[in-house]
């Protein structure tokens, strides 16, 4: 039985469905066949995981089936959950999401704790975020603290799109997106107190070992520098000086494998001498932070 060929006069229930796709995943190879259909009936009902079961007599209408059908026939072919229901969670908040933006991992939520320490909760503070993407960095900064202004740049139009998107969705008023190339000019006039990045830090070379998931749909000029995952950190060891003020910060997420040495290093070659790597919720380091002196 599949759903575009059922039986006209067939009603499905929720409970109907899970067990369809969670086999129709099954035999497509999918490891979790059964929390794909669940996040799909989450985004297509409006409701958790939980109220997905609660729910599990209610029967679907033809337009909520075609709709699933779609989402169904476009996940088969990997493209990630995230953009076929376009948002996703980032620090307790939602941001969406298309594929001209990379899809927000948790692993970045690091970056936004350690931010979040050295940030007064009172001093204003002038933040940048390179390359922005969704926003969810600069977004969730400038929420979590009110008092700064925070600045999301990126390269990418369509990305800031999206970014602004999102910040008109959670009206947040203290963060503002730009378009720029921050390996050819200097992107603010003014010196900021932090900057945060998580640059495309992924290897030419390493592209090819990704998932279909992300190597197919996720951005490629977000992922990878096309070069050795080290561009953007060697152009922020070389101005780091004049784009943060003394006593200021830059909190870097970083890569896998000797990925974060050679970026930390880049960082002591130029002569800073407060760097540090920390490791994120898996024990990876994740975030490298650079205090400019
Ligand atoms: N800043 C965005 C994020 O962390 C995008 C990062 C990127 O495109 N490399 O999700």
């Amino acid at each position: 039985m599949s759903l575009s060929a059922q039986d006209k006069t067939k009603t499905w229930r929720v409970i109907d469905l899970i067990h369809w796709a969670e086999t129709y995943f099954r035999e497509k190879k999918f490891s979790t066949p059964r929390s794909e259909i669940e996040w799909l009936l989450q985004s297509l009902l409006n409701c958790s995981r939980m109220d997905v079961y609660l729910r599990f007599e209610e029967t679907l209408s033809k337009s909520q089936l075609s709709i699933l059908r779609g989402w169904v026939k476009r996940r088969i072919s990997h493209e990630p959950l995230q953009y076929i229901t376009g948002s996703t969670e980032f620090y307790g908040r939602t941001f969406f999401v298309t594929p001209s933006v990379l899809i927000p991992r948790a692993e970045t939520e690091r970056l936004i704790d350690i931010s979040l320490e050295k940030i007064p909760e009172i001093e204003k503070m002038n933040i940048i975020d390179i390359g922005t993407g969704s926003g969810c960095i600069a977004i969730t900064v400038a929420m979590e603290r009110p008092n700064t202004q925070v600045i999301g740049i990126d390269i990418s139009k369509d990305a800031l799109q999206i970014a602004d998107k999102n910040k008109n969705y959670h009206t947040v008023k203290n963060v503002q997106f730009e378009q720029d190339d921050i390996l050819l000019n200097k992107p603010i006039q003014e010196p900021a107190h932090l900057i945060i990045c998580n640059p495309p830090y992924i290897r030419q070379e390493e592209m090819d070992s990704l998932m279909e998931d992300v190597k197919q749909f996720e951005p490629h000029e977000a992922l990878t520098d096309n070069q050795d995952g080290l561009t953007f950190y060697r152009r922020l060891a070389e101005k780091s000086h004049e784009w943060i003020l003394p006593g200021g910060w830059l909190i870097l997420e970083v890569g896998l494998n000797d990925h974060p040495i050679k970026a930390m290093n880049l960082f002591k070659d130029q002569g800073f001498k407060n760097v540090e790597l920390m490791k994120d919720y898996n024990g990876d380091d994740r975030i490298l932070i650079v205090k400019i002196a």
